[in-house]
């Protein structure tokens, strides 16, 4: 189900149980802003998930309340991730579903990074 990114924060998300220990992840980066692990059902042949480590639930709740300093950590840390992974040369494509017409559907922000292959026309609708 599509979550309305209106809505207020859910403590018991998924990505919220992830960031508490609570549910398990094949973690790739963690530091003080951001957690960011391998997505469970991948789209692509890598497909990685970066997360704030704050309580935000969605783009727009990030961009709004989020600190400057957990808004450059985040913002670093998805750059890093992609880095790390060895995908600046050959490229990756991020995504940040917001609400109901995107089908967001955990209620924790989040960005997809795609990458191993040619990644096709930007939206299928
Ligand atoms: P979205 O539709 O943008 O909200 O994307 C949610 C993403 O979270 C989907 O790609 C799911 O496959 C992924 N996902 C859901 N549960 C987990 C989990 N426990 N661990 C990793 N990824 C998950």
């Amino acid at each position: 189900m599509p979550i309305d990114a209106t809505q207020p924060y859910d403590d018991n998300n998924i990505f919220a149980r992830i960031l508490r220990g609570e549910l398990p992840s094949k973690t790739v980066y963690d530091d003080e802003f951001a957690l960011a692990f391998h997505d469970i059902n991948p789209q692509a042949p890598l497909h990685i998930l970066v997360i704030p480590k704050g309580a935000y639930v969605s783009w727009d709740d990030f961009s709004a309340r989020a600190s400057d300093a957990e808004i450059a950590g985040f913002v670093r840390a998805v750059g890093q991730v992609a880095r790390d992974a060895g995908l600046v040369a050959p490229g990756y494509r991020l995504l940040a579903n917001t609400g109901l017409d995107s089908h967001q559907e955990v209620p924790h922000l989040h960005v997809h990074i795609f990458a191993g292959q040619k990644l096709g026309p930007m939206l299928a609708i």
